[in-house]
C-alpha cells in the first residue's frame, strides 16, 4: 500500500489520539496507517477504530451536557428488562429512539434523561408509563 499523496510507503502503527468535545478530552490508543516519508507525514485513523472515536466522543458529549453515556443507558435498559424496542413505546421517542441512543448516534435529551432516572429508582412508574 503506498501514501496517497506522495507515493511512498505507508506502515500500520498505533498511536495515542486526544479526542476531544468541546474542553473535554480523552486519549486512545488507535490503529492508523501512516507515511513513512519524513517530508510528507500524512496519516489517519484505520476505518475499523473510526466506531470507537465515535463511541468516545458520544461519551465526551454526554459527559459535557450532564446526561447519561450510551453504555449508561443500555445498562439501565437491561436493568429494566425492556427491549430496545420496547423501551422507546414505553419512554417516547420511537421505536428505533433507544438504539440511537446506545450507539451514541444521537444523545439523550435533559428530559428523557431526568424520566429514566426516575424509572430506574421506582420501576413502578412503568406501569404508569404503559397505561
Ligand atoms: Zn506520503
Amino acid at each position: 500500500m503506498a501514501c496517497p499523496l506522495c507515493g511512498g510507503e505507508v506502515e500500520r502503527q498505533t498511536r495515542t489520539y486526544a479526542i476531544t468535545y468541546k474542553h473535554l478530552q480523552a486519549n486512545r490508543d488507535l490503529p492508523g496507517v501512516y507515511c513513512g516519508n519524513p517530508d510528507c507525514g500524512e496519516g489517519m485513523v484505520e476505518e475499523s477504530a473510526w466506531d470507537e472515536v465515535a463511541r468516545v466522543k458520544a461519551e465526551l458529549k454526554a459527559e459535557f451536557l450532564g446526561v447519561m453515556t450510551p453504555d449508561h443507558i443500555r445498562q439501565m435498559r437491561v436493568h429494566l428488562n425492556l427491549s430496545q424496542r420496547k423501551a422507546g413505546q414505553i419512554f417516547g421517542g420511537g421505536p428505533n429512539a433507544f438504539q440511537k441512543y446506545e450507539t451514541g448516534k444521537v444523545t439523550i435529551s435533559q428530559p428523557m434523561n431526568n424520566l429514566l432516572r426516575l424509572v430506574a429508582k421506582y420501576p413502578e412508574l412503568m406501569m404508569e408509563l404503559q397505561r
